[in-house]
């Protein structure tokens, strides 16, 4: 289960901002995951209840935020959000258009004290 690294990743960083501001606890980590990151959201939660024993975040709650995916199209130059996997432009139907937004795997915010 490659979230388990993942989540162990972003708990240090999360601790060491934690442990930067003075503070003893993290209560809520709070993340942003993207729908194209390619992770799943049932995993990451499972993930971080592993990493998080023995660590300033024992009692934390891990809250997602999904972010949408965004798709540009360089033939139309437009934004669009695709409807599947084949990031298709739904002007000209390029397949495979670049991903602009939706990749994200990073911390939004952190409750601590
Ligand atoms: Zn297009």
């Amino acid at each position: 289960m490659h979230e388990v690294g993942l989540m162990r990743n972003i708990l240090d960083a999360a601790i060491e901002r934690a442990t930067q501001e003075g503070a003893h606890h993290i209560y809520t980590v709070e993340i942003r995951l993207g729908e194209a990151a390619g992770v799943a959201e049932e995993s990451l939660e499972q993930a971080f209840e592993i990493v998080k024993k023995d660590t300033i975040a024992e009692m934390a709650h891990l809250q997602i935020n999904h972010v949408p995916t965004v798709s540009y199209c360089p033939n139309c130059n437009i934004e669009f959000q695709p409807i599947d996997l084949l990031y298709e432009c739904p002007e000209c139907h390029q397949p495979y258009c670049e991903i602009r937004q939706g990749k994200e795997l990073e911390i939004a915010s952190l409750a601590i004290s």
